[in-house]
C-alpha cells in the first residue's frame, strides 16, 4: 500500500455513510466499509484488512465525515474475507463494540489459521485440477510468508443468522444469509428505505468469486442467494467494493445471466471431451489461461463443475496418468 493511497469517506445517504478502504490488489484497489447511525453511536458494517496503513485508512474516512471510530458500539461482519474483517479484532480492542459474525467459518479458518495448512489445500485442490506441480509449487513458495491481512481468528460474540436484525437509526437492518460468494456471507436489508447492505454478493461490476472447497455446491448457494436478495425488492444497493448503486434487480440478472453462459459454456466442453479443472478454463471464460487469473478462475470452474455434478450431469474420475481428476459428462 502506497502513502498516496487514503481512506475516503462519504455520505450515502442521511445516517449512512461510506468509508472507502484503500486494497493492495491490482485488481481490487478498494473495498468499502459502512458506517450506519444507531442511538448514541455508530454501526460499522465491514473494518477493511489488516496491513500497513489500514487502521489509519479506516479512521481517516471516518474523521472525513465527522465520525469517529470510538463511537462504533457494533461492529458487523458481511463475510470473513481479509479485505472485510481484517483488522476486526484491532476495532474490538479499541471500541469494545459487539461483534456479530456468521458462524460458517470453516473457510476463514482454512485460509487464515494455519499458514502451512493453507499452503497445503491449495496444493491439494491444484494437483487434484491438473496443475503442473513444478509451477505451483513455485507459486505456493512465492506466498509463504506473505501477511495474511487478518489480525485474529474470531468467532461469533452474536451469531449472524436469518431472522436477527441490527437496531439503526435507518430501522432495523434484518440479516440474510447469502452464500456462494463465502460460506460466511450475509446481507443485510433496511425496509424503510430499501437499502441493501450486500456485501460481495452484489457488486456495481458482474465478478463472481466462489470460496470453493468448504460447501457443498457454491454456485448452486450463489444462484438461491441471487433469488433471497430479489425478493427484498432494494431500490438502492452499497456493495462491498465500488460505488453505490439503483438498477438492483438489473444486477442481479447479469449475474444469473453471466454465470448461466459460463455454465453452459463448461457443459459444452465437457461434451467435447474429459478434461481437467484447469484444461476447462479457456472454455468457460473465452481467453487463455494466465498464471495471473489462474487462482481465481480455477476456483469458479470449479464450481461450475460441482454444480453440474449435483444436477447430475457430470462426473470425476481419476487420471490414472496422473495425480489430476478428470471431469465426464455424464452419458444421456
Ligand atoms: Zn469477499
Amino acid at each position: 500500500m502506497t502513502k498516496t493511497e487514503l481512506g475516503r469517506g462519504e455520505r450515502v445517504i442521511p445516517g449512512l455513510w461510506r468509508l472507502r478502504l484503500p486494497l493492495p490488489w491490482p485488481v481490487v484497489p478498494h473495498g468499502n466499509a459502512y458506517a450506519i447511525a444507531a442511538g448514541d453511536g455508530l454501526v460499522l458494517v465491514d473494518c477493511g484488512t489488516n496491513l500497513e496503513g489500514s487502521f489509519e485508512a479506516l479512521t481517516l474516512a471516518l474523521t472525513q465525515v465527522d465520525l469517529s471510530l470510538k463511537d462504533v458500539h457494533t461492529l458487523v461482519i458481511t463475510h470473513a474475507h481479509s479485505d472485510h474483517w481484517g483488522q476486526a479484532r484491532t476495532i474490538l480492542d479499541k471500541t469494545g463494540a459487539e461483534l456479530w459474525l456468521n458462524p460458517n467459518l470453516a473457510h476463514a479458518r482454512s485460509a487464515y489459521g494455519d499458514p502451512e495448512q493453507a499452503l497445503q489445500h491449495h496444493f491439494e485442490i491444484g494437483i487434484q485440477s491438473g496443475v503442473p506441480e513444478a509451477p505451483l509449487r513455485e507459486f505456493l513458495e512465492q506466498h509463504r510468508g506473505m501477511p495474511s491481512g487478518v489480525d485474529a481468528l474470531l468467532e461469533p460474540e452474536h451469531e449472524l443468522v436469518n431472522g436477527v436484525s441490527i437496531p439503526s437509526d435507518l430501522g432495523d437492518l434484518h440479516v440474510y444469509e447469502t452464500p456462494g460468494h463465502a460460506p460466511s456471507h450475509v446481507s443485510l436489508f433496511n425496509a424503510e428505505q430499501r437499502l441493501l447492505i450486500s456485501g460481495d454478493t452484489l457488486l456495481g461490476r458482474v465478478s463472481p468469486y466462489f470460496d470453493f472447497g468448504f460447501s457443498p455446491d457454491p454456485l448452486g448457494e450463489f444462484l438461491g442467494s441471487m433469488d433471497t436478495l430479489e425478493a427484498l425488492d432494494a431500490r438502492l444497493c452499497v456493495s462491498g467494493h465500488g460505488r453505490p448503486f439503483t438498477d438492483v434487480r438489473a444486477h442481479i440478472d447479469a449475474n444469473r445471466e453471466l454465470l448461466s453462459q459460463r455454465l453452459d459454456a463448461a457443459r459444452a466442453g465437457l461434451n467435447h471431451e474429459p478434461q481437467t479443472a484447469l484444461e476447462l478454463i479457456p472454455a468457460v471464460f473465452s481467453e487463455p489461461l494466465t498464471p495471473g487469473t489462474a487462482t481465481w478462475r480455477l476456483p469458479e470452474t470449479l464450481s461450475y463443475l460441482t454444480h453440474l455434478k449435483r444436477l447430475g450431469e457430470a462426473s470425476r474420475a481419476p487420471d490414472p496418468a496422473s495425480s489430476a481428476s478428470r471431469w465426464i459428462a455424464a452419458q444421456p
